[in-house]
Formats: C-alpha cells, sequence, structure tokens
C-alpha cells in the first residue's frame, strides 16, 4: 500500500517545525517532504535535508517543466513549492508523506489526495504570541517579522478548512495531542 499524507499547515512561528520534528522523531514510518524554495539559507538549515534551496531562476525552470504538485509565491519575491519527485520518492520508499507547507499549499494537497491526507492546522495561542517566538526564533530581519506577521491574521482565517486544528499553547501538550491524531490516522 502507498504511504498515506500528513500535512501540516500554519502562520509562520506557530511551532509547526518544531512539532513536525518531534513527530519525524518518534517512529511513524513518516518522511518529510523537502520543499524546495527560492530564499536563502538560514545557518541551522542545510540544502537536501531543511529545504532544496534554489535561485529564483531554477525555481522558474521547474515551474515551467511543470514539476511541482503546488507551489506558491508565500510572500512577495520568494516561492516555495513541493516536488511531484519528492512526494512519489517517498512513498515509492513505503513511507508516509509529512508536509510542513503554507495554509494555500496545505489546502491544495488535502484536495488532491482526499482521504488519502489528513490536514492539520496549527494554531498560536494569539498573534502577540506568533510575535515573540518569530522575535525569540532570531532568523529574521524586523521587516520579515513584521511581513509575517501581517499575513498570520488572513492566515488563521483558514482553520476551519482543515481536517482538525491544534493550538500550540503548551508545547508538551501539542506533541501529545499530535501523536494522537497521526496514530489514529495512520492506524484508520
Ligand atoms: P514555524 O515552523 O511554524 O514557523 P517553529 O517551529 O520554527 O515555527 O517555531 C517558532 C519558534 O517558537 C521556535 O523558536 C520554537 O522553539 C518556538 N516554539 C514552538 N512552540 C512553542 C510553544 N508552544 N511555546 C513557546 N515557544 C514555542
Ligand atoms: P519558512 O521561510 O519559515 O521556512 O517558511 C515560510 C512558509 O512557507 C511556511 O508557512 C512554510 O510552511 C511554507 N512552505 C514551506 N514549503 C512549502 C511548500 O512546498 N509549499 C508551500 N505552499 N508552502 C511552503
Amino acid at each position: 500500500m502507498k504511504g498515506k499524507l500528513i500535512i501540516f499547515s500554519a502562520p509562520s512561528g506557530t511551532g509547526k517545525t518544531t512539532i513536525v520534528r518531534h513527530l519525524l522523531a518518534k517512529g511513524f514510518d513518516l518522511e518529510f517532504s523537502i520543499s524546495a524554495t527560492s530564499r536563502q539559507p538560514r545557518h541551522t538549515e542545510t540544502h537536501g535535508k531543511d529545504y532544496y534551496f534554489l535561485t529564483a531562476e531554477e525555481f522558474a525552470k521547474k515551474v515551467e517543466n511543470e514539476e511541482f504538485l503546488e507551489w506558491e509565491e508565500v510572500y512577495k519575491g520568494t516561492s516555495y513549492g513541493t516536488l511531484k519527485s519528492e512526494v512519489e520518492r517517498i512513498r515509492n520508499n513505503g513511507k508516509h508523506v509529512i508536509f510542513d507547507v503554507d495554509v494555500v499549499g496545505g489546502l491544495n494537497i488535502k484536495k488532491y489526495y482526499g482521504d488519502e491526507a489528513l490536514a492539520v492546522f496549527v494554531q498560536p495561542p494569539s498573534v502577540e504570541e506568533l510575535r515573540n517566538r518569530l522575535t525569540g526564533r532570531s532568523t529574521e530581519t524586523e521587516e520579515k517579522i513584521a511581513m509575517r506577521i501581517a499575513k498570520a491574521e488572513h492566515e488563521l482565517s483558514f482553520a476551519p478548512k482543515f481536517d482538525v486544528v491544534i493550538v500550540n499553547d503548551d508545547l508538551e501538550r501539542a506533541f501529545v495531542e499530535a501523536e494522537k491524531i497521526i496514530a489514529d490516522f495512520l492506524n484508520k
């Protein structure tokens, strides 16, 4: 049987990468779908592990060649996308695929795969807390943080379209909730 698809979406800074990493370490037979992006790597990130870091030209070429299952210009001038080859590679290995994508991309993947996919929305306790987390992460400039916060309000309105919502207030509680949701979905 081909692997299932688990999608995590949330406004930037909510904690979805933290939760996805936790799930990957829990031995659910999951593999992370490495997206392509035209943004610069953060000092903690590795090409081929966190993202496939491409130039804007390389990204555009892949769009033209229809290599993406979905892609979005998530922030002005910065695009992100899921490569069809990445999803196929993981599923052909008999693993389940876990995605960390923006809300629009997440809903597009869900629409494409239907019941084979579970779309999880991670909700921050408040926009103010989102700002604290983004500032605390120290990976973006003030200007980039402002851009991400400005988008968050709109992104939060997408929550009801997802299969399930996890509020990431207390991280340990969110971990436990996410584990239960994934276990139930994979055992269905
Ligand atoms: P995202 O992938 O949604 O952009 P991250 O996983 O990078 O978010 O988390 C953003 C920051 O918030 C990180 O520094 C992370 O350690 C921190 N964080 C995540 N969850 C919580 C939480 N429940 N309480 C406090 N800080 C958190
Ligand atoms: P970051 O720059 O913080 O890594 O990611 C910014 C946003 O882009 C996050 O919401 C993240 O989930 C989203 N993102 C990452 N990869 C993809 C992808 O392949 N497709 C889409 N649509 N969004 C993505």
